[in-house]
């Protein structure tokens, strides 16, 4: 059974919590007629946000992120009891990094959004400033694997910047959003500026057609060319986060006990349900066996179970149906000659009756197999033997991904020189996985990883609507010499400004090394 089913009641979502099949709880399905009427007092709330000085907003902001502390524990409880994840990782991965970027921004947004002057290298006699105005109602559309994180990033932002904001979280896990949406009613500040919305992939038709201004879609890259589609027919600017299949370069000269931990830890945290989980090792030649026997022997420690148990490391899979795709690709792998190091199939863990699988790894992988090429989202990590870095980097970029991309080497410098030629949003050297939680850095992909980021000071600024306004600095003649009437005689003194100005060291040059 899906965690997600209707028990049948078509309006209604009732989770089950995918370690232990119990019922979590349901939420209504909000209807049509339901998301038009949301977005309409999310209007209202805008107009008044929106009024609210910037420093204001940001202490009011506050009230909720005391309230995330003070009710941390429920918010805890619920992630692990919907998602099937540890409890460490729904404070580490989930609840910690919204409680700083909370923090973060109450700081950093007035002066990322401070107005911001053009300095104008020919019109001298204007003044050119862009100001960073709120949009009006944004929507977010979210997935499963991290319900509280990946929306409140985009919730804080999107507050932040003075509109209000709607989420539609995924069928598969809205509980969090629920019980965080009764957070924010309990600190009095304005009901209708943060909403939620319940449902499937209509119920997120429904906002992008019901007159938002921006949505911020993270999902798959299926749905998100489907969402991409919808918000270009409605104009509704977008960003969006889809797929990703990291690949981590095990360069020669790397510390191998923190390549292989990190391998293990970025493969399996959150049960490789992570857009940014270690896909694809391509290890060298010289230190690929020793790797390999590393990394068996730290995935075979790994604690698998109920993720209430706080020694637990590697919980439940939030979406049964990620099963079935994880056990095609190490059958896929296997009958193409991949070896089967550790895992590979479902397990059952003693106390926990849900929905599990056990840790794998692969080896001996080539570039034909599907674990090689497509997206697992699933605990599964398969490892390539490379003869160079330079094959390393080309078979990386081999992908129509490029969300993450890792590189393991003692040499910091040339990790940065690898870092660049890799095809990806996010290259992290001698790391895993942290960028998504620190606020100051852009996160997003490229190619079919979609575009537009989240998280630093231009996604915070994109947030926001930007508002050019020109005045002059002197006061301007009646007759603008460049307005009406047109004339021979002008337009022959203009032909001969172009090449005064920019021919060659012309004029606009000159003026432009002097200022
Ligand atoms: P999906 O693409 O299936 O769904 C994402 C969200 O879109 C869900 O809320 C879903 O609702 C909704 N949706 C589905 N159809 C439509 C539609 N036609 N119009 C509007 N909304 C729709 O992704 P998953 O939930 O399965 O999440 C897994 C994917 O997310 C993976 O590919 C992963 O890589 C990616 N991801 C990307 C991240 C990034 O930052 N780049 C981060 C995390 C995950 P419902 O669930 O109810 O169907």
């Amino acid at each position: 059974m899906s965690p997600a089913d209707g028990a049948g009641d078509p309006g209604t979502l009732v989770i089950h919590a995918p370690a232990s099949g119990e019922r979590v709880g349901e939420v209504a399905i909000t209807t049509p007629d339901e998301v038009r009427a949301a977005i309409a007092r999310a209007r209202s709330a805008y107009e008044m946000w929106r009024s609210v000085p910037l420093e204001e907003r940001c202490d009011r902001l506050l009230r909720f992120r005391d309230a995330l502390v003070d009710r941390a524990d429920e918010l805890i409880e619920m992630l692990v009891k919907e998602t099937g994840k540890p409890r460490q990782e729904a404070l580490l991965h989930e609840v910690m990094p919204i409680v700083d970027t909370f923090t973060y921004l109450s700081r950093r947004a007035p002066v990322i959004l401070q107005p911001k002057e053009l300095p104008l290298h020919l019109f001298k006699h204007k003044k050119s400033v862009v100001h960073y105005v709120p949009r009006g109602v944004v929507g977010v559309i979210s997935p499963w694997n991290f319900p509280f994180t990946i929306p409140m990033g985009d919730v804080a932002a999107a507050l932040f910047t003075g509109s209000a904001v709607i989420v539609k979280p995924s069928e598969v896990t809205p509980l969090i959003m629920k019980l965080t949406k009764q957070i924010w009613d309990s600190t009095g500040l304005p009901a209708d500026l943060f909403q939620v919305v319940y449902g499937r992939g209509d119920v997120g038709s429904a906002l992008i057609d019901g007159g938002v201004q921006k949505i911020v879609f993270t999902g798959g890259v299926a749905t998100g060319r489907k969402v991409a589609a919808a918000c270009g027919a409605a104009l509704v600017p977008c960003v969006m986060e889809l797929g990703g299949k990291a690949p981590l370069i095990a360069c020669a000269d790397c510390d191998l006990e923190r390549t292989a931990r990190a391998i293990v830890w970025g493969g399996f945290a959150n049960s490789g349900q992570v857009c940014v989980s270690v896909e694809r090792v391509f290890a060298h030649r010289e230190i690929y066996d020793a790797l390999v026997e590393r990394v068996k022997a730290l995935t075979l420690e790994l604690r698998q179970g109920n993720p209430e148990r706080d020694e637990v490391e590697v919980g439940a899979m939030t979406f049964a149906p990620q099963m079935d795709v994880a056990d095609a690709h190490v059958k896929d792998a296997l009958g193409k000659g991949a070896t089967l190091v550790t895992g590979g199939q479902r397990h059952q863990p003693a106390g926990a009756p849900g929905q599990f699988y056990a840790p794998t790894v692969l080896a001996d992988c080539t570039g034909d197999m599907m674990v090689m090429r497509a997206e697992i989202f699933g605990p599964i990590v398969p490892i390539a033997r490379v003869d160079s870095e330079e094959e390393a980097i080309t078979r990386a970029n081999d992908s129509h991904l490029g969300l993450n991309a890792y590189v393991f080497t003692r040499d910091r410098k040339r990790g940065e020189e690898i870092a660049l030629r890799l095809e990806a949003g996010s290259v992290l050297v001698n790391d895993v996985l942290t960028n998504h939680a620190t606020p100051e850095a852009p996160f997003g992909g490229v190619k079919d990883s979609g575009f537009g980021r989240v998280h630093g000071d231009d996604a915070l600024r994109d947030m926001a609507e930007k508002r050019h306004v020109m005045t002059e600095r002197i006061a301007a003649p009646a007759h603008d010499p460049f307005w009406y009437p047109y004339d021979a005689k002008r337009f022959k003194l203009l032909r001969k400004g172009l090449t005064t100005l920019f021919a060659g060291n012309g004029l606009v040059q000159r003026i432009a090394s002097i200022f």
